[in-house]
């Protein structure tokens, strides 16, 4: 499957954007397609689509899919097993011979963890125009490699349209892993996804003053690390004090000139903020620049910049009815949840309608190479997908 396609053999899924194994997972992906019988295209951020016509003219699509990157040593179902479940509900269209009024359409999007580029669901968002072209020509991975340098290098064409017009758009299923403990300690297959969400990043930058080790006194120090780490240590604090289940992490830092040897002057880390409640999230954001702020001074200046910022999303009643009902009729039991992790349902939620099933991660353990969910939970999560998808596309 696509787990193959890994930077990391043996220790989990490594797949970034525009790398070789992108390169060969896409490959593969496209293969299914054709052989589904879909018309495979890819736009100008590198997002794959794979088309089944329907009969109406200009029709608009009806969309099914998930990202195909993974984090750095990450597992193999987050992100494909949404792809493979809208490669298998195509291939039960072609099985089935059924022709749609509405196409349908299998997505495999990029860099939806932004561990590349940073900031994360970029496919979606240029999909969306949320992320316009001249800021994508802007963004280059950790070692200064631009977007498009790296989109040539694979042979892709950067110069493709990226945004799409909502007009295109019917809906948007994407089937995830949970990715935490829920379903799994109920006992129940399917997650009825009923909002995302928000999500907020920050990049905190920390600047001080280097000096030699053994011959500056603790006196006349600007040392940012040891700034930051204080900043850093407040934020579960902030976090618990929002309560409603918020969330703060600082999950990257980069020291600078990070020699053992020598104070550092420069510290750059990542705050990422979540919580189902917009305010929450808004008041996290205030608590935590406003803190990091009160370090000026003294030789230290500090910079907060917010990277990215999606409020919570509410799913689509009518589309969630028709899923629950899918379920009833297949006796499959499910549950109404919340998803904890931004999504690119969450970004196309925007543009057109959406819903997201979730099926339950072993141990509730994912982005670790650990991450394990059951073929027969994605079966079924096939077998609802393709029945609404059914009813969406109108296909008989
Ligand atoms: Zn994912």
């Amino acid at each position: 499957m696509l787990s193959q396609f890994t930077a990391t053999p043996g220790k989990g899924t490594t797949r970034l954007t525009y790398s070789k194994e992108d390169l060969q997972a896409r490959n593969y992906i496209k293969e299914i397609m054709k052989e589904y019988g879909l018309s495979v295209r890819e736009d100008g951020l590198g997002n794959i689509f794979g088309k089944l016509e329907g009969t109406l003219k200009d029709a608009p699509s009806v969309l099914v899919g998930s990202h195909f990157d993974s984090v750095p040593n990450g597992g193999s179902y987050d992100g494909p097993a949404g792809v493979v479940a809208g490669l298998e509900v195509a291939g039960l269209f072609s099985k089935n011979n059924l022709t749609p009024k509405y196409p349908l359409e299998v997505i495999a999007l990029i860099e939806e963890e932004g561990s590349r580029f940073g900031g994360g669901l970029m496919g979606s968002r240029g999909i969306t125009g949320l992320l316009t072209e001249e800021e994508f020509f802007k963004i280059t991975d950790k070692d200064g490699k631009t977007t498009v340098e790296a989109m040539t290098e694979i042979g892709l064409d950067p110069s493709l349209p990226k945004k799409r017009d909502p007009k295109t758009l019917k809906a948007f299923l994407e089937l995830h892993i949970e990715q935490g403990p829920i379903l799994e300690e109920k006992g129940i297959p399917i997650g009825m996804v009923e909002a995302i969400v928000g999500l907020t990043q920050l990049e905190v930058t920390v600047e001080g003053r280097a000096g030699h080790a053994g011959t500056t006194p603790m006196d006349r120090r600007a040392d940012a690390l040891v700034a930051a780490a204080q900043m850093i240590a407040k934020f579960p604090e902030f976090a618990c004090e929002e309560g409603d289940g918020t969330v703060i992490t600082t999950g990257r830092l980069n020291v600078w000139p990070n020699g053992a040897n020598v104070i550092p002057d420069k510290v750059v880390f990542t705050v990422d903020i979540r919580s189902g409640k917009e305010e929450r999230v808004l008041d996290a954001v205030e608590k935590v620049t406003e803190w990091v702020k009160s370090y000026n001074g003294h030789g230290i200046k500090t910079t907060v910049q917010q990277q990215l910022y999606m409020p919570p999303k509410v799913m689509n009643q009518e589309i969630v009815s028709l899923l629950k009902q899918k379920c009833s009729e297949r006796n499959l039991s499910y549950c109404s949840i919340n998803s904890g992790a931004g999504h690119d349902a969450m970004v196309l939620s925007d543009v057109t309608d959406v819903a997201m099933l979730f099926i339950p991660s072993k141990d509730g353990l994912s982005h670790c190479p650990e991450e394990w969910s059951s073929s027969k939970d994605i079966a079924n999560a096939v077998e609802i997908l393709y029945e609404a998808a059914k009813t969406l596309t109108e296909a008989e």
